[in-house]
């Protein structure tokens, strides 16, 4: 039935072993997230965010599983999976805490206590009833500075229900939480809702990066994403920028952040504090 529906549903679909095997694959990777959960083995990774000068402005917080067979496993293999269960909830908030922690340490120091950390949220946590609480709890709990954090959200998960997206945001606007549009320019880019959301950033999704030296529609989409950003007043930031003509594209036209594997893969909180 689900293999049906991941088609489109409305069709037919024969069982084979090969699903049987995928979906005991999936619950013993399932059983093993949980414990991991527990043991706390899911690291939060960071990767640079620069400003035009190419100073670090601060990081984005990714998820990195350090399995005992597989090493480390991507977010790509296992968040899906967690929304799926709704384990995304308890990784949520791990993730939060750490990055939470990581700006508790950075608070301390005239050097780092600039920095901002963004923590990649997604739908369903963002739904539960009781998210902003959760927030709230994190920030109170590890007594990290709200200002420096930033929450990064996908549009998708906005406009399921605007109404409500805005109060949740807004709660924690008034904290001093801030918002990014992730992965922006991938979903319906309705300007008569970004226009109404509280955000404070606009991330230009990757694909439209890769190319921008070489496809003219890619290069107008992100023109477009940052003229739109700068008459809303809004922060941009590119991501996966991994030349110095990319940079230099759009910094040509008016983005002044940047994050990709020009600056810095993501790396351990060591790794990162090292690079500073
Ligand atoms: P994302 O939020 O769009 O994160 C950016 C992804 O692009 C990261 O992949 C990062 O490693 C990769 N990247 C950064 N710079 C470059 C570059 O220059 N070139 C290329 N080719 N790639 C680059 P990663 O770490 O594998 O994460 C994948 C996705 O998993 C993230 O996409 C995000 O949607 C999700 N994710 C990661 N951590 C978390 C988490 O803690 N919670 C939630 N809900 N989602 C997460
Ligand atoms: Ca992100
Ligand atoms: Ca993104």
């Amino acid at each position: 039935m689900y293999q049906a529906k991941d088609q489109g549903r409305n069709t037919l679909c024969f069982f084979t072993p090969r699903m049987q095997a995928d979906a005991a694959a999936r619950s013993a990777l399932e059983a093993e997230l949980r414990v991991a959960l527990q043991r706390g083995s899911i690291e939060a990774w960071f990767q640079p965010v620069v400003d035009a000068a190419g100073r670090i402005t601060g990081a984005e917080a990714l998820s990195r599983w350090r399995h005992p067979a597989r090493g480390l496993v991507p977010p790509g293999e296992f968040i899906p999976l967690a929304e799926q269960t709704g384990l995304i909830q308890q990784l949520g908030r791990h993730m939060l805490r750490l990055a939470c922690d990581q700006l508790v340490r950075w608070a301390g120091s005239r050097r780092t206590s600039h920095l901002i950390v963004a923590v990649n949220v997604s739908a369903r946590e963002f739904r539960h009833p009781d998210f902003v609480g959760e927030v709230v709890r994190v920030l109170e709990e590890t007594g990290a500075p709200p200002r420096r954090l930033k929450l990064e959200l996908t549009e998708s998960m906005l406009l399921h229900d605007v109404q409500e997206s805005i109060a949740r945001m807004n709660a924690l606007k008034t904290l001093g939480v801030g918002f990014s549009l992730d992965d922006f320019g991938t979903g319906y880019s309705s300007l008569a809702y970004l226009k109404r959301l509280p955000l404070d950033q606009l991330k230009i999704d990757q694909s439209f990066v890769r190319d921008v030296l070489t496809d003219r529609n890619d290069a107008a989409i992100a023109r477009t994403i940052i003229a739109l950003a700068h008459s809303l007043g809004l922060d941009v930031v590119a991501e996966g920028v991994e030349t110095e003509g990319q940079r230099s594209f759009l910094l040509r036209h008016g983005c002044l952040r940047f994050q990709g594997y020009l600056y810095g893969k993501p790396m351990t909180g060591a790794a990162f504090e090292a690079l500073l």
